[in-house]
């Protein structure tokens, strides 16, 4: 059997009977088995859980129970989310042998309504990255040409449904990492607004940026996967008191009506080709009879020196529980502080330890008030920035990344280069905001081109009624460059 492609189609089959979840889950164990050699997508493959949850999938549909809206899905998870007993490493050494004792709040949901966790996929180590290549176990290769990043930090999960893996995957996006890889890969992904997603159970980066988020073949897949894993969570104390917007049900809306900027400074940052079909997705909006302006908001410049303090400081305090004592590696040493160092040592890569330092640097006495309040500072001018922007627009639109996908090794020697990778996804982090990259052809090199949407906080419905549209005008271009 060939298995239906979007998670909607798939569910629907499962759910009456047309298709059997182990039947679905062995087909997509076969592509794993043959293609995640050369991928290397997974860092953990839960083969016999997923047919034991498969399982049960058929048994409530053979007993008439209704097994919920991702009923049989496989579905692979970014490494740096709980799974009780199952390893979770966050792609590093320091959390070698760990599992953890409990499920992150999104797990639960996606097992509640059906899904199959298909394995665990590779990362930027600790969602430090932007191509998969900070990984303790080795980078992943894009699907569309193996010599090439998936981009990161969810690299693994991207590529996993690019390469036809899983249906769904989970990334976190903290700074791009759902978006950038989804774009670089071909896919769709999208990262919530702050807070409507729970955070239990996400192993933290940047606590204030860090949301988890869907990546998926369609947008109505994503939609989808946010109405199972949205909604308020008392486990995480950041989590919105309300709620979260239900999207499944508007996609077919339209945009009638609607006004679309597009946003200058993501277009200066971006090559020729990707600004091409940027415009040309802008234009699918007009016709689709939305009002379509060009927008500036120069604040979004700020983002990425901003981000990188406010990401690297609070990561530095985060990531001070990695001591040797309570979680994964231990490397003995006469006494703790020896134990400690030797264990940190040895247990993080060097992208890792260098945030560790910057952030430490930031938030040191003296040094505080200049780097980190003043990043905190510049924060509040581009929430101030974009809601001048959405005071005219409902939805903003640019590229997700500046270009298509780079070559391994490109820019591992050059950090600032790789921090350019999310000069266009980091300041809606800084601001909340809900965004999301919707493939839209090709570039130059015939590799994959995503365009983002943009929108205030909890307007995920205009969000989503937006990008099904852009979705639709690239399917009707096909696979076209012009
Ligand atoms: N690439 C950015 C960074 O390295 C964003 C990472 C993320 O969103 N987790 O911090």
């Amino acid at each position: 059997m060939t298995p239906p492609r979007s998670a909607l189609d798939l569910a629907a089959a499962i759910r009456n009977g047309e298709a059997s979840a182990v039947e679905v889950l062995d087909d997509y164990l076969a592509v794993i088995d043959a293609h995640d050699g050369e991928i290397h997508a997974f860092n953990l493959v839960t083969r016999d859980a997923a047919r034991a949850q498969a399982t049960a999938i058929d048994q409530r549909v053979a007993s008439g129970e209704h097994p919920g809206l991702l009923a049989g899905v496989p579905v692979a998870l970014k490494d740096n989310l709980c799974t009780r007993g199952v390893p979770t490493t966050c792609s590093s050494r320091i959390l070698d042998g760990w599992r953890p004792p409990y499920d992150a709040t999104v797990v639960t949901r996606l097992r509640e309504a059906g899904a199959v966790m298909v394995g665990k996929t590779n990362m930027d180590e600790f969602a430090m990255g932007s191509s998969t290549e900070s990984s303790a176990f080795g980078p992943t290769r894009n699907p569309h040409d193996t010599s090439r990043v998936p981009g990161g930090s969810s690299g693994g999960s991207a590529a996993a449904v690019a390469a036809g893996f899983a249906p769904v995957a989970l990334g976190s996006d903290t700074g791009g990492s759902i978006r950038q890889p989804a774009a670089l890969c071909g896919v769709v992904g999208m990262k919530p607004t702050y807070g409507t997603v729970s955070r239990y159970g996400l192993v933290a980066f940047a606590s204030s940026l860090d949301q988890i988020g869907p990546l998926t073949t369609t947008v109505a897949d994503a939609a989808l996967v946010f109405d199972v894993i949205g909604g308020h969570d008392p486990a995480d104390s950041t989590s919105l008191d309300r709620p979260a917007p239900r999207v499944l049900s508007v996609l077919d809306e339209g945009i009638q009506g609607m006004t679309v900027g597009v946003l200058t400074e993501f277009l200066e940052d971006a090559d020729a080709d990707v600004v091409a079909r940027t415009r040309q997705a802008a234009e699918a909006c007009a016709a689709a009879g939305a009002r379509v302006e060009e927008i500036s908001v120069p604040e979004v410049r700020l983002g990425l020196s901003a981000y990188y303090l406010i990401a690297p400081a609070e990561a530095s305090s985060n990531l001070a529980r990695y001591d040797g004592v309570r979680f994964g590696l231990r490397v003995d040493a006469e006494d703790t502080t020896a134990m400690n160092t030797a264990t940190r040592s040895v247990g993080f890569g060097a992208e890792v330890k260098r945030r560790i330092m910057l952030g430490t640097y930031a938030l040191s006495a003296g040094y505080m008030d200049a780097y980190y309040g003043q990043a905190l500072r510049v924060r509040t001018k581009i929430i101030e920035g974009f809601a001048r922007a959405y005071r005219r627009c409902d939805v903003l639109l640019g590229p997700t990344t500046p270009s298509t996908a780079f070559s391994i090794g490109a820019k591992v020697g050059d950090p600032m280069t790789m921090y350019l990778s999310d000069v266009c996804t980091i300041p809606t982090n800084l601001a909340g905001h809900p965004a999301i990259s919707i493939p839209f052809g090709s570039g130059d090199d015939g590799l994959p081109v995503g365009v983002q949407l943009l929108a205030p906080a909890l307007a995920e419905n205009t969000l989503l009624r937006a990008a099904a549209v852009i979705e639709a005008a690239a399917a009707s271009m096909g696979g076209s460059r012009s």
